[in-house]
């Protein structure tokens, strides 16, 4: 049975799509691409804004178009589709789901005297040459699910409404997922989860209750350390209210020696730690629970002891209410980031992911008064990125010179690209293969 995926959204989803993937492809299933000619096509669902539902029920509709039978699961908004087969709750559900309509196509087979696993579901088409979809296009980079769901209510996000309060997967799970994509080829494990710095493990599987009293974030990164060899890991969004000074101390001398040969180096030091806003009362209003200062607090931790650290962000710009004054704020703190590792450096952020604000209907910020016309959100979008821009070019200048360690991926248009460790994209020109190799480059 042929049985192709389509992943909307985030991290989290296309690690969720990547396990079923997996498991299926175990269980005898053929992944095809999305689109060619499968017999059931799986949709994981994003509903984090008006425009991602949206799109999740046009894939819906076309793939029922082609005829598959479809499978919704993830965060899904209108599970009353009419052309949604079934909904599936999670992989667990959408795999026995698989078995079972298998099972019950080759009843039907099998009456009619045909081979039931050798037999197409969709016959009329067998004869046509189907790409098999490989479970990646790399083997350099692979996501790690370790949690799932959110135990806080920002105003303007949907997501626990969909995913629930927070769970996580049990260390012992995570470590043997890890095992397996080492064993697979990878190099590279990103943790992922809706708020992996929410972790909490446990010994009962498959998730735990967040009362769990297990270890947190840190302490699972140091079993990844001590069990697997894996030769990165690095950390999916982080949030600044949940940032333990444990955390902070890993990513720091002398547990953590980032230029030094022998040294433990195996932790990325990069963060996308979410930013959202850079003014104080934007922040409240936003319910992040954090304030400037803190977030410029973790910062100068890490860039004072590694000018090199790297720090990607999202900001949310028009979120109701946002005066001017409230804006400027957010721009002068972008600014401001640059100064946190001496005058002699300079470079903020290496990337802002700039939204304009959209209201979601479920969340608080949509019924909030003085909503942002979409003129100025516009206007404000522009401005934030012409000076994240700037930012990210005087980041990315500090390497120049220097020799870091760049895993490379595939190869496009003449020239192997890869990244640092602090996630700098590298071009370098080949003879030599140089895919999922580590490489020592001088900038
Ligand atoms: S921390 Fe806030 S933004 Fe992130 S998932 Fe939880 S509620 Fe949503």
């Amino acid at each position: 049975m042929k049985i192709s995926f389509h992943t909307l959204g985030c991290k989290l989803n296309q690690a969720e799509t990547e396990e079923l993937k997996k498991d299926l492809v175990q269980r005898g299933f053929s992944v095809v691409l999305f689109g060619a000619h499968e017999d059931v096509a799986v949709v994981r669902a994003c509903g984090v804004t008006v425009d991602a539902s949206q799109t999740t029920r046009e894939m819906i509709r076309r793939a029922k178009r082609r005829g598959a039978y479809v499978i919704a699961v993830g965060c899904l908004e209108n599970k009353d589709l009419p052309e949604i087969d079934f909904v599936a709750r999670g992989n667990e559900e959408v795999v026995s789901h698989c078995e079972a309509r298998r099972g019950a196509v080759g009843c039907v087979l099998a009456s009619l005297g045909r081979e039931a696993s050798a037999m197409p579901l969709r016959r009329h088409k067998a004869l046509r040459t189907h790409p098999t979809a490989r479970l990646r296009n790399d083997r350099t980079r692979t996501l790690i699910k370790i949690q799932t769901g959110c135990n806080f209510n920002c105003a303007y996000c949907i997501i626990p409404s969909f995913r629930g309060r927070t769970r996580s997967v049990p260390s012992e799970a995570v470590i043997k997922k890890i095992k397996e994509a080492e064993k697979d080829g990878y190099k590279e494990a990103v943790l992922t989860g809706v708020n992996i710095c929410q972790y909490k493990d446990s010994s009962h599987p498959p998730f735990v209750p967040p009362s769990g009293s297990g270890g947190d974030l840190a302490e699972l990164l140091k079993k990844i350390l001590r069990e697997t060899k894996i030769e990165r890991i690095r950390l999916g969004s982080l949030d600044p209210r949940l940032i333990s000074e444990k955390l902070i101390k890993l990513f720091l001398p002398p547990f953590y020696s980032p230029l030094k040969k022998g040294g433990q180096n195996r932790l990325m030091p990069h963060w996308h730690l979410s930013l959202q806003s850079g003014s104080d009362t934007m922040l409240k209003r936003m319910r992040r629970g954090y304030n400037a200062k803190q977030y410029l607090g973790i910062v100068q931790k890490l860039r004072q002891a590694n000018p090199l650290f790297s720090f990607t962000t999202d900001i949310i710009v028009g979120f109701p209410g946002e005066t001017e004054k409230e804006f400027t704020e957010t721009c002068a703190f972008v600014k401001k980031m640059s100064a946190q590792d001496g005058p002699a450096f300079g470079g903020g952020f290496a990337k802002i992911h700039v939204f304009p604000f959209s209201p979601r209907p479920g969340t608080a910020a949509a019924k909030m008064p003085n909503q942002v016309q979409d003129k100025i959100k516009t206007e404000r979008v522009k401005k934030l990125l012409k000076i994240s821009k700037a930012e990210a070019k005087k980041f990315a200048a500090k390497f120049t010179g220097k020799t870091r360690p760049v895993l490379f991926e595939q190869k496009k248009s003449g020239y192997f690209a890869g990244y640092t460790p602090e996630f700098v994209r590298v071009r370098v020109k080949s003879k030599q293969t140089l895919q999922n190799k580590i490489k020592e480059i001088k900038i």
